[in-house]
């Protein structure tokens, strides 16, 4: 599968690259929601967390720490959200699997991750058995 991300990857199109390795790689962002929005990619094109193999979702995560790090030492922002969209309705417009790093200042608006809902504990045990048994740990 070849996609914008992977042909960054390759550097068939241009991207303002901050770091890499063999198994990931990250970039600014286009369109960034704060300054300092970076993406961190796995350089292999799975489409989301459900189908990239562990060992290289780890190495994306790794390189992603990094940076995040550095992100805080360099731009000393006062947090940074790490937000990762799996499937259009979860909001991914890019179908190869990436993490946003998206520095934050206080009262900068930058981003709105969702409105606290309420529920009875009944209700959250009967979802915990479905995604227990999904897991085969019972
Ligand atoms: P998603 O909505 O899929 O989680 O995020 C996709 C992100 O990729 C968006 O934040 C968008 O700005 C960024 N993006 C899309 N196309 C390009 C591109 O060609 N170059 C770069 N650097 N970022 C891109």
């Amino acid at each position: 599968m070849s996609t914008i991300f992977s042909r960054i990857a390759a550097r068939e199109i241009p991207a303002v690259i901050v770091a890499e390795d063999d198994a990931a790689v990250a970039f600014m962002d286009i369109a960034p929601a704060s300054r300092g929005h970076v993406l961190v990619i796995a350089r292999e094109a799975y489409p989301d967390i459900f189908s990239i193999p562990p060992a290289t979702w780890l190495r994306v995560m790794a390189l992603a720490q990094r940076v995040a790090q550095a992100i805080g030492r360099s731009l000393a922002p006062d947090g940074i959200n790490i937000v990762q969209n799996n499937g259009a309705a979860a909001g991914q417009t890019v179908f190869h699997l990436h993490v946003h790093l998206i520095p934050r200042w206080s009262g900068d608006g930058a981003l709105a991750l969702w409105h606290p809902g309420a529920t009875a504990p009944e209700q959250l045990d009967g979802v915990a058995r479905q995604i227990r048994a999904a897991l085969g740990d019972d």
